[in-house]
């Protein structure tokens, strides 16, 4: 047995945001983190892509690099610690460091969720760990809730607010009344949404998360592609009042994944859920989600989502549990992800069309008599029964909202019955849709 290592080096890829909180978070809890650690945490090398650019934390001469071969070829680099986002150049680089026998930590929910497969055989072939809990949820730890906590459950259902941007815009819609476009604007200004919030508002950041906490709990590989996307962008401040008002729901975008029978759901949308649903008080840039097993019974993870104190806590937590196995010589030696043996209970992602839910319908048509019973007689003929009909009085000649809430109903009925609706002479704009929460 080789000697107990007494300084962990590590290489650093990106020192934006988060990188250089993780910097901070080290240098400020430097002896608490080693005394966990058994050894020494050195920062030796870190790859930017600007040497010139002017940076918050300053660090020691020499230590910056644009060269990645600076980091790989370092015999003396044990974890490689990727921070720098994207697909490419960073799945190359994720590859080439494990094949060199270094250990990762990443906060990359899009290069993991893409690559999934290449990256963990890669790390099991080369023996070495990859730990990644920033890349879901920033600060709150519910990939090892679910890899380790929960492992002995068969996880039944995930239900999640697991992008903070969306929510906090979804919060100053309902709230302050603000429009979508004011409240993304709020968000961008207080740095929570890119400037280029595309990911965020269409549900595809929301569905990376998903595609990596579902493959750990369900043991079955989701990709993203299986997953049924859509963002928040057609919602509006008056759909928000009317859900609120008349319904005493809120509007969130969710992350879902559940078992049903033999087939799992996996779906991100907008969804209507009960003021007093334990998720309904996740605001703000937090984000809040339940995980639920046949026997640990439902269980509820919450905190910030993302900035870069709560992500460098969850990065820091891989360096310290990496750095201790690499100190006892055990790194690559128990691997962190079994879900590559597929799951034999789950035979089939469900098709979006065979899922069933609730729905809140908001019509836009003319106020002229005849409307409702075309509609209602529509819905009727594709199996789906109304729950509740409200229509708010308007000018007369004006387009109006009329909304209906329909019992649980085939999304697929559902769909066809809109295709039909939309294409009536009175309907002005096409049919909004939002799932309700099934409330079980
Ligand atoms: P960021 O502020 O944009 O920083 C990215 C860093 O990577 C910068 O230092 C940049 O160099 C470097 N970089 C980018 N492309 C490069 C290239 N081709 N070669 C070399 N260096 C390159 O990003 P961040 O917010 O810190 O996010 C980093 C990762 O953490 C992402 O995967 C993100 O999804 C994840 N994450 C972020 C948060 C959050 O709250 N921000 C939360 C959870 C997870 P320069 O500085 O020289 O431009």
């Amino acid at each position: 047995m080789p000697d107990n290592k007494s300084v962990i080096q590590i290489g650093m890829i990106g020192f934006g945001n988060v990188g250089q909180g993780v910097y901070r978070l080290l240098e400020k809890n430097r002896s608490l983190i080693e005394s966990k650690v058994g050894a020494q945490m050195r920062i030796k090398r870190i790859m930017v892509r600007d040497l010139t650019k002017a940076r918050e934390v300053t660090v020691p001469e020499g230590m910056l690099t644009t060269n990645f071969d600076d980091i790989l070829n370092d015999p003396e680099i044990d974890i490689v610690l990727e921070l720098m986002g994207g697909y490419e150049p960073t799945r190359s680089y994720l590859l080439a460091a494990m094949k060199k026998e270094k250990h990762i930590v990443t906060a990359n929910k899009a290069v993991l969720s893409m690559h999934w497969d290449e990256i963990i055989q890669t790390a099991r072939q080369h023996k070495v760990d990859i730990y990644f809990e920033a890349a879901v949820c920033g600060g709150i730890p519910v990939v090892q809730a679910i890899n380790d906590g929960l492992a002995a459950n068969n996880i039944m259902s995930i239900y999640g607010i697991v992008n903070g941007t969306t929510n906090f815009i979804l919060q100053k819609m309902t709230e302050e009344k603000k429009s979508y476009k004011e409240a993304l604007q709020m968000a961008q200004k207080k740095g929570l949404a890119e400037a280029d919030p595309t990911l965020d508002i269409n549900g595809m950041d929301a569905a990376h998360k998903l595609a990596i906490l579902s493959s750990l709990a369900f043991s079955k590989r989701v990709k993203v592609e299986d997953i049924y996307v859509e963002g928040i962008d057609r919602i509006t401040v008056q759909d928000i009042e009317f859900a609120k008002e008349e319904f005493g729901m809120v509007v969130k975008l969710f992350a879902i994944a559940e078992v049903e029978g033999d087939e799992l759901e996996v779906r991100v949308h907008p969804t209507l859920i009960p003021q007093d649903h334990l998720l309904a008080k996740v605001d703000g840039e937090y984000n809040g989600v339940l995980v639920t097993g046949d026997f640990v019974g439902t269980t509820m993870y919450y905190g910030l989502g993302a900035g870069n104190k709560p992500t460098a806590s969850a990065v820091m937590s891989d360096l310290i549990y990496v750095g201790r196995s690499v100190h006892d010589n055990v790194a690559g030696e128990i691997s962190n992800c079994w879900f590559l043996n597929d799951n034999p209970q789950i035979k089939r992602i469900k098709k979006m069309g065979d899922i069933k839910s609730r729905y809140f319908l908001k019509f836009s048509v003319l106020d002229q008599a005849g409307v409702l019973s075309a509609i209602s007689r529509i819905l009727g003929e594709h199996r789906i029964s109304i729950a509740s009909v409200i229509q708010k009085e308007q000018k007369k000649g004006d387009k109006v909202p009329v909304v209906i809430v329909t019992y649980e109903a085939k999304e697929e009925d559902v769909q066809e019955a809109l295709k039909k609706i939309n294409g009536l002479p009175f309907v002005q704009e096409e049919t909004l849709l939002i799932r309700m929460d099934r409330g079980e």
